[in-house]
């Protein structure tokens, strides 16, 4: 157990060379270009950990080519895995709303977004997640308008930006939430997870909770990356 929620790897219920192997096998040979791209250059990031794992990655495009989903909220952007992925496929003229506090990764990214010609599909907006949403919701437009969400930051809010999306997303539209096992210290007796660990694995726990019994959405907790949450608004 401590040496799990030491080691923050992705892949919480695999054995490493399990996990390799899915990589090796499923992943990596179809991962576009410029993902492997982001992903080798993230890699050498002192907070790379944050980035989409991969084969979360995976799922989330099956899930936007199943639906063909065109308008989309990404919460926490950091270097752009999850961004590019979603810009590259959805359609030529879908639109992604993609909102994180920080400019400076992505501004990093924005070359390969740039080569890939999918900018256009993309408005990034320098905020709190929470004021944006807000601002979003202010305008009656917006409202049941996004076909598709990513929540990937700021743990201690997820309750918060949850209700906010039932608003924005409309009714059959999908939900995703990263990081939800955190990275597996959601079972782990509380003396075992690090003291850094602590405060963000109370609020997942929380939210998990208060998730796992709201009736408005339909739900399946995926045990792969460090744990992705779907959900479906009915
Ligand atoms: N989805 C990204 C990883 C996001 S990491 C990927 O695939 O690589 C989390 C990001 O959330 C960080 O870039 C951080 O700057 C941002 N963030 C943290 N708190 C936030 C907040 N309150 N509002 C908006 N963004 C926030
Ligand atoms: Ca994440």
């Amino acid at each position: 157990m401590a040496s799990l929620s030491n080691s923050i790897s992705k892949g919480l219920l695999y054995s490493p060379e399990l996990r390799e192997y899915m990589l090796e096998t499923f992943v990596y040979p179809r991962e576009p270009k410029l993902l492997k791209e982001i992903r080798l250059i993230t890699s050498n990031q002192p907070r790379c950990l944050m980035a989409t794992a991969p084969e979360n990655g995976q799922l989330i495009a099956l899930l936007l080519k199943l639906t063909n989903l065109k308008k989309t909220i990404e919460i926490g952007v950091f270097t752009g895995y999850s961004l590019v992925l979603t810009a590259l496929t959805i359609p030529d003229d879908g639109k992604i709303i993609a909102i994180d506090l920080d400019r400076d990764a992505y501004q990093m990214e924005l070359q390969i977004i740039k080569k890939a010609n999918i900018e256009h599909k993309i408005n990034f907006i320098q905020s709190s997640a929470l004021s944006s949403l807000d601002e979003l919701l202010n305008e009656n437009d917006n409202r049941g308008i996004f076909d598709f969400a990513f929540i990937d930051a700021d743990r201690v809010s997820y309750q918060k930006y949850h209700e906010r999306m039932l608003e924005l997303v409309k009714v059959g539209g999908i939900i995703v939430y990263d990081n939800t096992l955190w990275c597996g210290t959601v079972a782990m007796p509380e003396k075992c997870v690090k003291e850094t660990m602590k405060p963000n694995r109370q609020h997942i726990i929380e939210f998990n909770k208060f998730f796992a019994s709201d009736t408005r959405v339909q739900i399946f907790q995926v045990p792969i990356g460090d744990g992705i949450t779907i959900c479906w608004q009915l």
